[in-house]
């Protein structure tokens, strides 16, 4: 029910055209987390929901790494949000700009407070493009590119298809990010592709990493050198990307294992960047984060999910404070965890349900190529192979497929549907 409140009620009613809401649920983010929990809570017979998200489209992300490869095209990859909210939960079309834990309240850019009894918070993951000087103002004009967005992977390939070759420079952030797989992803695609148009001899193909290894899991690692070493690829690890000049076509590293955090500069002819990333703002200074937390991930209990200071409160999917890979595939696991612990909470229960950390990343190799990387908790995170019979410890035709066609089944018309 929307109420609109009159001046003097509260500080943010000062605004005359404020709309006052209250749901039993409030869901802040509409993607991958926050539809796939309304459905299921909505099958689970929950009818008091909201939904806060601004944007009119869903998109499926992880087909834009295919979108960069010529593969499919944008557009497959985007459709109406309408589609998904489920019938009788409530779209709240803003942003979330504040959280009031104490009094249950989340205020949105467009001035309406929405209280709940119960939130769950997953508004994804903030790309911070403006950490890296220069870069911003170049993204999709002088060959630097990134599949991190929808209208960029498209640029990617046409890029690629423009490259005669020289240096193709392809760069991964020392922080957290969403598939932390896509950045070689779009590195192997790529070499595929030059391989394939006969110009990878006359290419020096780089991967400038903040990282110190190619992946944490061994079992992945081992056959990511395997490929590295096919396409003779260079890594250079402990670089984080700092700055880029376009007009020099310059890419600026500052050395992490250097304690002067002295710079190195990459010339490139081609250059894929993926971004620093952290949470949301609004959560990075809010009261929900982990305090002290920098990146500000939102405060859950790494097994139930539920936050560590307001019982209330859920996160899922790239926002919270998880130490696992931030994935959709995650997403798919944590979320029948939330749903059952959030139905316990309401009934005045303990949760239960324990998340394990399970994520996976279908780590395109090649053209046809693809090692299905699964894992849970564990340092480094450990190796859990689900699919049985085959061996996904090598690369395979058949999970090339499966990322090519089965998982967007599966996304479309299950996931988000609340049936898987
Ligand atoms: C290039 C690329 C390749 C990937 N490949 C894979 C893969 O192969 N397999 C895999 O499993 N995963 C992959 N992922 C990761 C996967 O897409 C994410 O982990 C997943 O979408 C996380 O779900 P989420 O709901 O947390 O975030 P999102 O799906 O990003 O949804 C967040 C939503 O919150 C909304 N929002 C933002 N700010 C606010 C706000 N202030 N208030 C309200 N709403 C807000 C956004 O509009 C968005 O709709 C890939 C991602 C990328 C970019």
């Amino acid at each position: 029910m929307a109420i609109t409140l009159s001046h003097g009620q509260s500080a943010a009613s000062a605004v005359s055209t404020l709309k006052k809401l209250h749901h039993r649920i409030v869901i802040i983010g509409g993607g991958t987390a926050g539809i796939t929990l309304a459905a299921r809570l909505a099958r689970a017979g929950q009818t008091d929901m909201a939904i806060i998200e601004p944007s009119s489209t869903h998109f499926y992300q992880p087909m834009w790494t295919l979108v960069a490869g010529g593969v499919v095209g944008a557009n497959t990859t985007a459709r109406p949000e309408e589609r998904y909210v489920p019938r009788n939960v409530h779209w709240v079309q803003d942003y979330a700009q504040e959280i009031d834990p104490e009094n249950k309240l989340v205020t949105t850019r467009g001035g309406s407070v929405i209280g709940y009894d119960f939130l769950v918070v997953a508004p994804g993951i903030q790309l911070d493009w403006h950490k890296v000087e220069g870069l911003a103002e170049t993204l999709g004009k002088n060959m630097v590119t990134s599949n991190y967005r929808f209208d960029l992977a498209p640029k990617t390939w046409e890029f690629l298809r423009q490259f005669k070759g020289g240096t193709a420079l392809f760069t991964a952030p020392g922080t957290p990010i969403k598939c932390g797989g896509a950045p070689q992803k779009a590195m192997y695609l790529s070499a595929d592709y030059l391989r394939r148009k006969g110009i990878l001899k006359d290419t020096k193909v780089i991967f400038g990493s903040a990282g110190t290894t190619l992946f944490g899991t061994p079992e992945v690692r081992k056959v990511l050198e395997g490929v590295v070493a096919r396409y003779g690829i260079e890594p250079r690890f402990y670089r984080e990307l700092a700055a880029v000049d376009p007009v020099k076509k310059e890419a600026i590293f500052e050395l992490k294992n250097d304690p002067a955090k002295s710079r190195e500069t990459i010339p490139f002819d081609f250059l894929h960047v993926v971004p620093p990333q952290s949470a949301p703002d609004f959560l990075k200074n809010g009261p929900l984060a982990v305090p002290g937390d920098a990146l500000g991930w939102v405060d859950v209990d790494i097994n139930t999910l539920q936050h560590k200071r307001y019982p209330d409160v859920f996160a899922l999917g790239d926002c919270a404070n998880l130490p696992t890979a931030k994935t959709g595939a995650a997403v798919r696991k944590q979320a029948p965890v939330v749903v059952q612990n959030l139905l316990s909470v309401m009934s005045g229960k303990t949760p239960q349900a324990k998340y394990n950390g399970y994520s996976s990343c279908p780590l395109v190799t090649g053209y046809g190529k693809l090692q299905l990387a699964e894992f849970i908790y564990g340092t480094p995170n450990e190796w859990h192979p689900t699919i049985p019979l085959i061996d996904t410890k090598k690369e395979r035709y058949d999970m090339w497929l499966l990322k090519r066609y089965g998982l967007p089944f599966l996304y479309w018309n299950l996931m988000l549907r609340g049936l898987v």
